[in-house]
């Protein structure tokens, strides 16, 4: 409450998912406590970079790993990690070595925005996207028309954000990939299965901190040797401007372990924490609730709303609910047919009645 009242700042009702432009989530005491010690402590740096690496690794059972500074940084370093192939003069020299090998295969419906866009994130790593099939299809077959001796790799972005129809799997682009030698990286932000892209094949992995693992800002590169060492070299070239603190290095170690140890909210949880969100939600007029399943098939439940009013629209009631002293916020993705998605994994019970009289308030009056 200090912070808000000392920067002038609004509260926040997080009723959105773990999204960037709320701050994502919150890290527990356990991940604090390990920040403020690592943020109070030197280290070899090339050393704690590595040393956390082999020890995620294990955990996760997989070669190797390396600590970065966000999904987003884990893309675009990936992306120079396979061009540059271990090339120290590619490191210093990223735009201008003569490497010719930059092209990235991806599904054409992979290449999406999540607050920038695939595209951009690769670009910054050298790399020149190549898209596969169709906006709305994917087939093995398309992918490899795609491959020839400019591949660097293959691109597969596992997301809500994707087109998930006539998709070919992670699996099937492991196949491909490995049939032409070239390394598959999975951009697996926000999936909360650590153990299963790695399992299909996939030579990298990444993994945002702060989504599913509530780490602090980070993101987790997981997969096999040579490409990590190759991606960390990259903190001695475009790596430098991604840097990534020592409390936040911690912080995402401890959020793991946390993680591995808890798992994320079940399910069930929420499927019985949302029932009297959603029947509250049924009493008041204009309004028709039911649980949903999250469309890529993540075991995520939230309120889905419809909104049968002709005074006031989706829209006009989304803009409705961040005004006010607390600002609530929801997934917008369906306002234009008339829905508003409640994703309640941040969102406690008391909360929950502050959305629910505040509902009231906007379609009654
Ligand atoms: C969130 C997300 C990212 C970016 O993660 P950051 O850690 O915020 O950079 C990348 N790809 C997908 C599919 C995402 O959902």
């Amino acid at each position: 409450m200090k912070l808000q009242e000392k920067l002038n700042l609004k509260s926040v009702i997080n009723a959105s998912g773990k999204m960037t432009i709320l701050g994502v989530s919150k890290v527990s005491d356990g991940v604090a406590l390990a920040q403020k010690e690592a943020g109070q402590t030197f280290f070899e740096m090339a050393d704690l970079v590595k040393k956390t690496g082999l020890y995620i690794a294990e955990l996760l059972e997989v070669e190797n790993a390396t600590v970065v500074s966000s999904a987003s940084a884990g893309i675009a370093l990936s992306i120079a990690g396979v061009i540059g192939q271990g090339s120290s003069y590619h490191v210093t020299h990223p735009s201008t070595s003569k490497i010719k090998r930059r092209e990235i295969v991806l599904p054409k419906g992979h290449n999406v925005n999540y607050g920038t866009g695939v595209e951009v994130m690769v670009g910054l790593g050298g790399g020149q996207i190549v898209e596969a099939g169709w906006a709305n299809e994917c087939t093995p077959e398309q992918v490899e028309m795609e491959i020839n001796e400019n591949t660097a790799a293959l691109l597969y972005i596992k997301s809500h954000h994707s087109v998930q129809k006539s998709m070919l799997t992670v699996s099937e682009m492991a196949d491909i990939a490995h049939e032409y030698d070239l390394p598959l990286i999975v951009d697996a932000a926000a999936e909360e299965d650590l153990f299963a892209f790695t399992k299909m094949g996939a030579d990298i992995v990444i993994y945002s901190g702060a989504k599913a693992l509530e780490a602090p800002s980070s993101a987790l590169v997981i997969g096999k040797n040579p490409y990590i060492p190759w991606i960390q070299m990259q903190n001695y070239g475009i790596g430098r401007a991604m840097k990534i603190g020592k409390d936040n290095i911690i912080g995402a170690v401890t959020a793991l372990e946390e993680y591995l140890e808890n798992g994320s909210e079940s399910g069930e949880s929420m499927v019985g924490r949302l029932a009297p969100f959603v029947q509250a939600l049924n009493e008041i007029s204009g309004l028709v609730a039911k649980q949903v399943q999250d469309s890529a098939g993540r075991e995520i439940y939230r309120a889905s709303l419809q909104v049968l009013s002709d005074k006031i629209s989706a829209k006009e009631v989304i803009a409705r609910l961040k005004q006010g002293d607390v600002a609530i916020y929801t997934r917008e993705y369906q306002a234009n047919n008339g829905i508003i998605e409640f994703d309640i994994r941040m969102v406690n019970k008391e909360e929950m009645k502050r959305i629910v009289e505040k509902m009231r308030e906007i379609m009654e009056g």
